[in-house]
C-alpha cells in the first residue's frame, strides 16, 4: 500500500481543534508517530476529543514566534531522530473591508498564515535535508483561488502561501523533498460562522459547489495523507484544489434542478 505512515514521524501544526486535529489522528490510524502542535490544548469549547496513544504528543507552539518553532522542532528531533511530513495547517481568519481592516490584524493575519509556515519549514528543512526525503504540505484556502468581499487579509495571506509553496519546491527538489499546497473550500469549524448561518444563507454558499455538502475536515485529511504519502512521489509545487468544484461551472446549481427532473 502506498497511503500509509508506520515508522514515519508526522508534524501537524494548528492540531488542538478543527481540520488539523482530524488530520492529525488519521495519521496516528495510519501508523505514523504524530507530534500534535498548537497554541492550547483541551479547551472545554474545541470540540477536540482527548487522544491517547504512545504515538501522539501533543506540544505548545506558536508558528508565529520563531523561538517557540525552534524549541518544537528541536524537542521532536530529539525525541523521535527524524520527520518525515511537515503539514502546515495552523492559520486565522481575519475579515474586514478596506475601510474596516486593522493594521495589527492585517500583521497577525500574514504572521500566522505565512510567517507560521515559512518559520516552520526553515526549522526542519536541515532534517529533512540530511534524510534527502520530505513532504511539506501547507494549508492555503479556495480563497487564494477566488477571493471573496471582506478577505483581503486572509486571501492575500493564503496567496502569498501558494508562492511560497512554488518556491520551496524547487528550492528542495534536489534533496527529494515535496512541497505541496491544498485549497479546502467550506468546512464548517469553529473558524467560520457557516453552520450557524440560516439555512437561506447556507443554501446560497452551497449552490456554488458542484458537490452540494459542507466539507468534512476528513474530506481534507484525505488530500493531505496522499500529498504526503509515497503515492505523491513526483507530486511538488502543486495546488490541490479539494473545495467540491466551488466555481467550476458557473452556475452549478443548475445541475441539481436538472438532476431533479432526470432518472
Ligand atoms: P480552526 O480555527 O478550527 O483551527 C485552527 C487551529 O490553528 C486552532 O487550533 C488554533 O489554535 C491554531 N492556531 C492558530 N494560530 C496559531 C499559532 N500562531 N500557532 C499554532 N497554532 C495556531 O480552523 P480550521 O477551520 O480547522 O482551519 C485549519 C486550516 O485550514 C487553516 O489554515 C485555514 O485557513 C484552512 N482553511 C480552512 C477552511 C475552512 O472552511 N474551515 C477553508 C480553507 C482553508
Amino acid at each position: 500500500m502506498l497511503i500509509e505512515f508506520n515508522d514515519q514521524v508526522v508534524v501537524v501544526s494548528g492540531a488542538g481543534r478543527g481540520i488539523g486535529r482530524t488530520i492529525a489522528e488519521r495519521f496516528l490510524a495510519e501508523g505514523a508517530t504524530v507530534f500534535a502542535l498548537d497554541l492550547a490544548f483541551g479547551a472545554a469549547d474545541d470540540g477536540a476529543a482527548p487522544t491517547s496513544a504512545d504515538r501522539f504528543v501533543e506540544l505548545v507552539c506558536d508558528v508565529s514566534d520563531p523561538a517557540s518553532v525552534r524549541s518544537a522542532i528541536a524537542t521532536i528531533v530529539e525525541r523521535a531522530g527524524r520527520i518525515d511530513v511537515l503539514v502546515n495547517n495552523a492559520g486565522i481568519n481575519v475579515e474586514g473591508t478596506i475601510d474596516t481592516l486593522d493594521p495589527d490584524r492585517w500583521r497577525r493575519c500574514f504572521d500566522v498564515n505565512v510567517g507560521g509556515v515559512f518559520l516552520m519549514s526553515q526549522a526542519v528543512i536541515p532534517t529533512m535535508r540530511a534524510q534527502r526525503s520530505g513532504r511539506i504540505v501547507n494549508a492555503a484556502s479556495f480563497a487564494a483561488i477566488v477571493p471573496s468581499v471582506g478577505s483581503a487579509a486572509y486571501a492575500a495571506s493564503k496567496a502569498a502561501v501558494v508562492q511560497f509553496t512554488r518556491v520551496l519546491a524547487g528550492e528542495l527538489g534536489p534533496w527529494g523533498v515535496t512541497v505541496n499546497a491544498y485549497a479546502p473550500g467550506m468546512v464548517p469549524t469553529a473558524m467560520n460562522g457557516f453552520a450557524d448561518m440560516d439555512d437561506a444563507a447556507q443554501a446560497r454558499l452551497l449552490d456554488t459547489l458542484s458537490l452540494r455538502r459542507w466539507e468534512t475536515a476528513d474530506d481534507v485529511a484525505d488530500v493531505v495523507c496522499f500529498l504526503a504519502s509515497r503515492a505523491a512521489g513526483y507530486v511538488t509545487g502543486a495546488l490541490i484544489d479539494v473545495s467540491g468544484g466551488k466555481f467550476a461551472t458557473q452556475i452549478p446549481a443548475k445541475a441539481y434542478e436538472i438532476a431533479a427532473t432526470t432518472d
